[in-house]
């Protein structure tokens, strides 16, 4: 084409480390003959290249990027001509104050699988195979730019054959920093709770099946950290292990060897398996197979008193060597096992337990025998949890939901998914933001705690932190943000916290937070409270790039309200410099405060003490509450919910669930969190219609939701006999109608035509589907949380949002 030779030097920013970038660059240049480099800077990859095929280069760069690339920007500078003799890959170069984004982990691709299960190949069963495509990343790794020397992987010198692959540009191991075989790399370890030592290699994993196949607990080393296992058709084991960890009723999530062995006990839809399959490999809550006995295909313990299981696949070749019965490859034989349990190797509330020395100290007393190995996991990150809110169900055969108003919804609900635990595969992601800004650290809310800090165009929440109540979570937290501040080299100028002064994290910041940050600085760095609930809606605008004023709807449990009172079922008018509160479900006494989050039936007592008055004794004891508490207990919270100082006000849609499945009789108890409200949610049947009475009332542009008719009529609809079913629909019917209502109302006041709708009741996805199609019906744009859980995980961002934006606008308004 006679095109002339030039010069330029390229720079692609992005998720390009450790994803095959740099082959692929060197391919690409070696086709069109171009001569220069490529290499690995802090802030992505640079490619220096010079020929007469430089305009085709850059039409193909993106198009063919390998498969796990996530290019954000591709910059192009013009230089003098050099005159280059090769194109060659060279090493990475660090520049001050830039920074790349990090992969998450990703799980086992199809090509390294069939080498798992090649007995030609020289990884033939090797628990820690991996390549470019594949294999852990944040974490092992330690510092940036991802190099071997970088990550956990630096402790094992490569034999000269893996080694060999790692220089050659057409191999799939090309720089393929965790690149490992049985000759050099890390070694898994067997050992008995007693043993001091234990049985490694192959031999190993054979008799960690074995134990599991005889109904023993092992504490399996992963991924991001260790699990409990046993096998989940084993009713004792499962019973034994649930004895041994927590008496709580929550669930135990599954790992199955495929998708055929999860449909034998759940229900699974095409995006469901879309979820499951994907490299990111979350645990997928699904529903239990209405037409399987419980019991039947596994331990009814796994996932007591609950309509859905959460299920994940093997994601690492260790977990797929768990389920490969022994013998050459993967022949007609089945499976070890139909699955396992696979649940956090933890003590109660405490963070993931990640080091061999520490599973071996504290978690004893759980297990029966250990599978440890030798590559060391520096950043512990958890399985995450998705769900998917639409009920495409066409590849289940037969099992064909009803198409109700509800599904409606799907139109205006773009996002299918939702995430409710945002860990392992997703973090450390960035979300991307709208433009350049300050760095700020949101230190976020203290149940399912993340934090999040800015840098550039990008907010960087942490991993699953866990619930802010004891001192190795604190470890924990302050332990991922030395890491991702190093990483992303972030300095923040701004510290925001959450409003309640009693939470842990709020302590944090305003004890350590300022110093920690401003390490060497003389100046402090300063502090910003921000509202619960402000902080929910500022997570919504966040990942939608929205500045406000939008509708702010957040329903959750309970949230520090500014005057004092316990906030959660909450309308805003929300922007980013501030909030005005618009309305509110009705404020009811929470008898007790605390206890009455932990034992729904106290909740109950207050919202029928509210509703009914002089009254409520009596309809309390229709309603069974004597037989299930005793008459002392009743009239001892009466008293108490007349007390303001023992019973202060909360306006939760959390604790209104609550106290509505206790009063049903569906579950009084919360054993883990949102247990009532969840069971009141599996009640709910599609296609049922109606709903109950409720008081909304408006004032000066204010509007109180009072559901107390609705819980008179509930308690009437008992004593008739109602069907549980029925009652469930007609309740999360009524709340979302109350929900939409307002918000229309509000929207016609003020002009908004934005709805932001956060909080943990909206993990509810029969409310989320309902009020988000009632809302889109009237005309209003939903936006809700796609990226982050809707649970208080995404307070962090929110926090971090807003102050973000906020000191944008001050630093344009002072330059
Ligand atoms: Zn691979
Ligand atoms: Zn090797």
């Amino acid at each position: 084409m006679g095109s002339m030779a030039e010069r330029a030097q390229v720079t692609v920013t992005g998720v390009v480390q450790g994803v095959g970038f740099r082959p692929y660059v060197y391919a690409l240049a070696a086709r069109l003959g171009l001569k220069g480099f490529v290499t690995n800077t802090a802030e992505g990859v640079l490619i220096d290249l010079e020929g007469d095929g430089l305009s085709e280069f850059l039409r193909c760069l993106r198009i063919n990027a390998p498969p796990l690339a996530r290019i954000a920007d591709i910059a192009v500078a013009h230089q003098p001509i050099r005159g280059y003799t090769e194109f060659s890959i060279i090493k990475s170069v660090d520049v001050a104050g830039a920074f790349t984004l990090v992969s998450p982990d990703v799980s086992l691709c199809a090509d390294c699988r069939s080498e798992l299960l090649d007995h030609r190949d020289r990884r033939y069963r090797y628990p820690f195979i991996n390549c470019t495509n594949c294999g852990p990343r944040y974490s092992i790794t330690k510092a940036v730019p991802y190099d071997r020397p970088n990550t956990t992987m630096a402790t094992f010198a490569m034999c000269p054959a893996c080694s060999a692959e790692y220089h050659d540009p057409s191999s799939r191991r090309f720089h393929a920093q965790p690149n490992a075989c049985p000759a050099c790399g890390p070694q898994v370890e067997f050992r008995t709770r007693d043993a001091g030592s234990g049985v490694k290699g192959s031999a190993a994993l054979g008799d960690c099946v074995r134990m599991l196949r005889e109904g023993g607990i092992v504490a399996v080393k992963g991924l991001g950290g260790f699990h409990i296992a046993c096998d989940a058709g084993n009713d004792a084991s499962v019973r034994r292990l649930r004895e041994r960890k927590r008496k709580s009723n929550k669930p135990f999530a599954v790992m199955a060897p495929d998708a055929d062995a999860i449909r034998r006990f759940c229900e699974l839809g095409r995006d469901e398996l879309h979820e499951l399959e994907s490299i990111r490999r979350p645990i997928v809550l699904l529903r239990k197979r209405a037409d399987v006995r419980p019991g039947e295909a596994l331990s009814e313990a796994v996932s007591p008193n609950n309509r859905s299981i959460g299920c994940m696949l093997p994601y690492t070749p260790l977990h797929e060597l768990l389920f490969l019965p022994p013998g050459e490859g993967p022949g007609p034989t089945l499976p070890n096992f139909s699955a396992l349990v696979m649940t956090s190797g933890n003590l109660s509330e405490e963070p993931i337990v990640h080091t061999n020395a520490d599973a071996l100290d504290r978690l004893s007393h759980l297990v029966d025998a250990y599978l440890l190995h030798d590559r060391d996991i520096f950043m512990r990150v958890d399985d995450s949890v998705v769900r998917v809110t639409s009920d495409e169900r066409q590849e289940t055969g037969g099992i064909q939901e009803s198409r109700g108003t509800a599904n409606s919804s799907l139109a205006a609900h773009p996002s299918s998914l939702m995430v409710l635990r945002r860990s392992r595969g997703y973090a450390p992601d960035a979300i991307a933001l709208q433009d350049d800004g300050p760095e700020v650290l949101g230190c976020g809310a203290d149940l399912k705690n993340t934090f999040t800090l800015t840098k550039g165009s990008f907010a960087i929440p942490s991993q699953h932190i866990g619930d802010m109540e004891n001192f190795e979570t604190l470890r924990f937290y302050e332990e991922v943000l030395q890491n991702l501040r190093s990483v992303y080299r972030v300095d923040p100028v701004a510290i925001v916290h959450d409003l309640h002064p009693g939470y842990l994290s709020t302590r944090w910041a305003l004890e350590h937070g300022a110093r920690i940050i401003g390490q060497g600085s003389e100046q402090d760095v300063p502090l910003y409270a921000i509202q619960h609930h402000y902080a929910h809606i500022g997570s919504v605008m966040a990942e939608h790039g929205l500045a406000g004023p939008v509708i702010g709807v957040a329903c959750d449990g309970t949230g520090y309200g500014t005057d004092g009172n316990l906030w959660g079922g909450e309308f805003l008018v929300a922007g980013i410099d501030g909030f005005d509160r618009v309305g509110q479900f009705k404020y009811v006494p929470l008898p007790g405060g605390e206890a009455a989050i932990r034992e729904p039936w106290r909740a109950a007592v207050g919202y029928v003490l509210d509703a009914a008055g002089e009254a409520a004794q009596g309809i309390l004891e229709r309603a069974g509450f004597v037989e299930r508490y005793g008459r002392g207990a009743i009239s001892q919270v009466l008293q108490v919910a007349g007390s303001r100082e023992l019973s202060p006000l909360a306006s939760g849609a959390g604790r209104l669930f609550d106290a509505v499945s206790a009063l049903m009789g569906v579950c009084g108890l919360n054993t883990f969190e949102g247990e009532a409200a969840m069971a009141l949610e599996a009640l709910v049947e599609e296609g049922i219609g109606g709903e109950y009475p409720i008081e909304m009332r408006t004032e000066n542009d204010y509007t109180v939701l009072d559901f107390s008719p609705a819980i008179l009529a509930i308690a009437d609809d008992l004593q008739q006999g109602c069907k549980k079913g029925l009652m469930a629909t007609k309740f999360h019917t009524t709340v979302a109608s109350a929900i939409a209502r307002t918000a229309v109302q509000i929207s016609e006041r003020t002009g908004i035509r934005d709805v932001a709708l956060s909080g943990g009741s909206f993990q509810n996805r029969y409310l989320l589907r309902q009020a988000g199609a009632l809302l889109a019906a009237a005309g209003l744009q939903v936006h809700t949380n796609e990226k982050m859980p809707p649970n208080d995980a995404c307070i962090s961002l929110g926090q971090a949002y807003l102050i973000r934006e906020r000191l944008k606008r001050e630093n344009g308004r002072n330059p």
